[in-house]
């Protein structure tokens, strides 16, 4: 069967609604005759109840049995443990810290079926295709589905026939769905990114606010919250809306250890993007990031003509392409999506590389939900940003003129500082990016900042020329100007606004000779980063802050980063870093290819992504193991007992031929 990639159900402004159930919905008839089953493990004929009776004892056998793990990693035993036992948990963990176990082991141990609402489509389609892939009979419920397909999802459930079942929040708030729940048995209540409740957060969907009724509706389940990026304050907004208050909380490190962070001063986007790209390693996959459409589809084509394998998604493309460009980038190796921030959620892919920002994001919560993108599977990963001065300008400018009331207005300002703050940090940018979400830590080492500490240098006199300048234009012609008109005032250039204005005979004009543009372009930046210059209307002109009165009298100390520009060419260098394989040993190398290969061939013929088969981590152990027999595949981690029964004969085949 050719895969059909699951469709990105994303209206033009919303990626994340899914449709209210159908007028002409009805609770199905209680019929115990359920689609085919997935598993040998399954409850004994005839025990259609309503109540999925566990087959495994204990929260390990279902670990191994089902993934082929050997341990819970983390806090994972602690919550799955709590949870079995009937608690309500709050877990924050990073992305690909694990949070699917959390939830799904749970059910697979006790009685019933797990409910997990999942805001995404795109998600839900692919966590059920990885569950079905490990034998569990996992289904959701969403509008994508033809009626009598979703009708045979509702029976399984109501027959007892479901380990896990997906849907999303809009359906929940729906009596009818809520009815069909009633009729089965639930065996815990799983809401995942459950930051999407904060209306202050980046991602609030109202659907979620109905999701505190859960447990009044549901007693005795219990619940689990889940999401990899809260801020303290996000924290206890989860608690609180969801009616969690006897809870216990789970709170992980936030940090992704193997993503190394750089953020480089914007020169020229597109070169230093390519540069970028060409840095990485042969064949990986990554997500750039743009925030209009217009320059995703003029990124996209320069990357092409580059020969960069490129393809735009944004959500003002018809639905059929947003899927063959979605289907390709997880089926593909090697493929660069260019995308608006429609992109990215649910994407599950563990083995993102790189995830690039060529304009500033508006928080760092978007931010770092963004670049956790990258490296799932915990291998070495890249997020790297250009920014310039033209993107403070710009959202600054996007904010002043948004018709939001003052208090969202002033949180957005909020956002954007704390983004500004990052950018322009002297610091760890880890340590930075982990004191927002409230958890202190040391300097890393694996970010730019670590890696090349940034010069400083006073830019009081600099800043001083700059604000007086622009004090003179207002005070003495009522004028005022941009960045651009500025530096070349200071630089005493000759252009034609210059002498048609008669600026030439202003005090300031020429003071600042010694400095380049760009440097000025960075004096300014940073000015504005700190709120001690601001940009004004339509143009962006600059005028003084509340704050400036301090740096003209010479108060106010400006230590100012020197840029470092074009550090991303140089790293990087003319040839590809090392790949998948090279970070093997390289007596390992040659079979580990070949078990590629066997890999893409199976993707290939059964439609699915690569990963769903088996991911890179558990090819690498295979060929560092070698194992000679199925029992020493269970050894394997990722290989559970289904995919030992569909692959293990092959895989040791693939091992045998070496
Ligand atoms: P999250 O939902 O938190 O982003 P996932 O649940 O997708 O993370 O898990 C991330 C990766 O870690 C997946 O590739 C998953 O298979 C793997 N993983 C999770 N738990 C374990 C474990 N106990 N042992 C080995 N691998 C694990
Ligand atoms: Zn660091």
């Amino acid at each position: 069967m050719p895969y059909e990639p699951p469709p990105y159900d994303e209206p033009p402004f919303d990626p994340y609604l899914d449709a209210p159930p159908p007028d002409d919905w009805a609770p199905p008839a209680a019929d115990a005759s359920g689609p085919a089953r997935r598993s040998a493990r399954v409850a004994a004929p005839g025990v259609a109840s309503g109540v999925r009776p566990s087959v495994y004892a204990t929260p390990l056998e279902a670990l191994k049995t089902v993934y082929g793990y050997d341990a819970f990693r983390g806090d994972q035993r602690q919550i799955v443990e709590h949870v079995v036992s009937g608690g309500d948990a709050v877990v924050l963990m990073p992305t690909g810290g694990g949070k699917s176990v959390c939830y799904q082991v749970p059910a697979l141990v006790r009685e019933g079926t797990g409910l997990v609402v999942s805001p995404l489509i795109a998600l839900m389609h692919d966590q059920v295709d990885a569950l079905v892939a490990n034998g569990v009979r996992a289904a959701y419920l969403n509008s994508t589905q033809a009626p009598d397909e979703r009708a045979r999802v509702e029976r399984a459930y109501v027959a007892g026939e479901l380990d896990l079942l997906y849907v999303a929040p809009e359906r929940l708030n729906g009596e009818q769905t809520l009815r069909l729940l009633e009729r089965g048995t639930l065996s815990v209540i799983a809401i995942d990114e459950a930051h999407c409740v904060s209306q202050w957060g980046h991602d609030f969907r109202p659907d979620y606010l109905a999701l505190g009724g859960l447990g009044e509706r549901f007693p005795g389940v219990p619940r689990l919250a889940l999401t990899a990026t809260a801020t303290p304050e996000t924290h206890r907004e989860i608690t609180e809306r969801l009616r969690l208050p006897s809870a216990r909380h789970f709170v992980a490190s936030f940090d992704r250890p193997n993503i190394r962070y750089r953020i480089d001063a914007k020169t020229e986007p597109r070169r230093q993007l390519l540069d970028f790209i060409r840095s990485q390693p042969e064949g990986a996959a990554g997500i750039v990031y743009a925030l209009s459409r217009n320059s995703v589809e003029q990124t996209a084509t320069y990357l092409a003509g580059q020969g960069i394998d490129a393809i735009p998604y944004h959500a003002g493309l018809d639905a059929a392409t947003r899927a063959r460009h979605q289907s390709r980038f997880l089926r593909e190796d090697g493929v660069v999506v260019v995308a608006t921030i429609a992109f990215g959620m649910g994407i599950d892919k563990p083995d993102v590389r790189f995830v690039a920002h060529i304009d500033l994001p508006k928080s760092v919560e978007g931010y770092y939900q963004e670049t956790g993108r990258a490296g799932r599977d915990g291998l070495p990963a890249q997020a790297w940003m250009a920014y310039g001065l033209g993107d403070v300008v710009q959202q600054r400018r996007m904010i002043q003129q948004s018709d939001g009331d003052r208090a969202i207005q002033q949180r957005q300002g909020q956002h954007l500082d704390a983004m500004l703050a990052l950018c322009e940090t002297v610091g760890c940018r880890r340590q930075n990016l982990l004191a927002y979400f409230g958890q202190a830590s040391q300097p890393c080492g694996n970010c730019d900042t670590c890696l090349t500490p940034p010069e400083t240098w006073d830019g009081l006199v600099p800043a001083q020329k700059l604000l007086s300048t622009v004090v003179r234009l207002k005070r003495e012609r009522n004028q005022a100007f941009g960045a651009g008109h500025l530096i070349d005032i200071l630089r005493g250039a000759s252009t034609d606004r210059v002498r048609k204005l008669g600026h030439e005979s202003l005090t300031t004009y020429g003071i600042g000779a010694d400095l380049s543009e760009q440097d000025w372009r960075s004096v300014i930046r940073q000015l504005l980063a700190r709120g001690l210059l601001v940009a004004q209307g339509e143009y962006g002109t600059l005028a003084l802050s509340e704050a400036s009165g301090g740096v003209l009298r010479g108060e106010t100390p400006v230590p100012l980063r020197r840029d470092v520009i074009g550090r991303a060419s140089r790293s990087g260098g003319g040839a590809r870093k090392a790949s998948a394989a090279d970070q093997l040993a390289p007596q390992h190398r040659d079979l580990f290819e070949a078990l590629r290969a066997w890999r893409a061939d199976q993707a290939r013929e059964q439609g699915v992504p690569a990963y769903i088969v088996f991911g890179d981590a558990t090819l690498r152990a295979l060929a560092e193991h070698r194992p000679a027999s199925l029992e020493a595949l269970s050894g394997i981690s990722g290989i559970g007992e289904r995919k030992r029964e569909a692959y293990g004969a092959a895989v040791l085949a693939v091992i045998a031929a070496h």
